[in-house]
């Protein structure tokens, strides 16, 4: 049975759920493909029907578990994936694009992102995700680890502010964003797209998080999971290649903090006081 997740709206209008599936680390190892589709399509079944991928990802590997993950759901799923900023010129990104479309076997990406800000002018960038969405291949384009200077510049581009998204590094563990990148981008409904949301795994194993996942019969990844998407405009996307995993994140999406539960994570993780720079990995 798909799960109700609650979803969030892109400045186009479109609604997304706050929930969706990484694949950072996926079609590294051909003996661990069966598991990585069936996770995903796991996933998919359950509702999480935003996947988020990279041409970076095993050199196009981890388009290809997408690939097989997605084959005969296509219009079920809402694709995400990125160009490297090595290839975002006017001429990689179109190439880029019908690379990721091959690995993907599919005809269009949702949404495409620039994964980091690089050394190739921003302006072209925007330009080459125009004509793709002109020609139909994707049908929005966003960032990557932009801090806030750095979306400043962005909107101030011609068509710069069709821009749906910027995917940053945001989990108990990396707070900065909240101090002045999230109001900026909710003030403009931008939503952000958390990765990392339970850093990598290791906020599955925090004592504080353990304590409140007793109290909702739930685990501590949950309750990083269940923090992310409580923030307004924030979508998570961890990676989960486990099936039990896939099915645990599924069920944070239903887990409902209490202002007991937000005391005692800002005491263990505290809000930050200052700007500091965004961190990416
Ligand atoms: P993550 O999602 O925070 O953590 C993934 C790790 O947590 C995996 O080892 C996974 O184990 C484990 N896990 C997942 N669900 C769990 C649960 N319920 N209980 C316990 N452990 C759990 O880290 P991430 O993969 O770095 O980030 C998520 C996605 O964000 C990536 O896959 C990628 O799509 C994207 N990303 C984007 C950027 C960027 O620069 N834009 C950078 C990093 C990541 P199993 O796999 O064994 O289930």
């Amino acid at each position: 049975m798909p799960s109700t997740i609650r979803t969030t709206t892109l400045p186009s209008g479109e609604a997304l759920p706050v929930l969706g599936q990484g694949t950072w680390r996926m079609g590294e190892d051909f003996s661990r493909h069966a598991d990585e589709v069936n996770a995903l399509k796991l996933g998919l079944d359950l509702g999480m029907t935003l996947i988020d991928t990279a041409e970076m990802y095993a050199s196009g590997g981890a388009e290809e578990v997408v690939a097989d993950a997605i084959a005969g759901r296509r219009d079920e799923v809402f694709l995400v994936s990125k160009v490297l900023p090595s290839n975002a010129s006017r001429i990689g990104v179109p190439a880029a694009c019908d690379r990721s479309l091959r690995h993907l076997r599919t005809d269009r990406i949702d949404l495409y992102l620039l994964h980091w800000p690089g050394s190739l002018p921003l302006a072209e960038t925007v330009e080459a995700f125009d004509a793709l969405k002109k020609a139909g291949k994707i049908r929005h384009w966003g960032v990557s680890n932009f801090d806030t200077h750095e979306m400043e510049e962005l909107v101030s581009l011609p068509a710069g502010d069709s821009v749906q998204t910027n995917q940053i590094l945001y989990n108990l563990s990396q707070r900065g964003p909240e101090f002045d990148l999230a109001p900026w981008s909710r003030q403009r409904g931008i939503p952000l797209m958390a990765y990392s949301p339970v850093d990598q795994g290791v906020l599955a194993r925090n004592t504080t998080l353990e304590a409140i996942a007793a109290r909702h019969n739930a685990t501590a990844a949950q309750i990083a999971l269940a923090w992310v998407m409580a923030q307004p405009g924030v979508i998570a996307i961890p990676k989960a290649g486990k099936q039990e995993h896939v099915r645990q994140n599924v069920a944070a999406s239903d887990i409902e903090l209490t202002p007991d539960d937000f005391a005692d994570i800002d005491r263990a993780f505290p809000p930050p006081t200052r700007k500091r720079g965004l961190q990416m990995i």
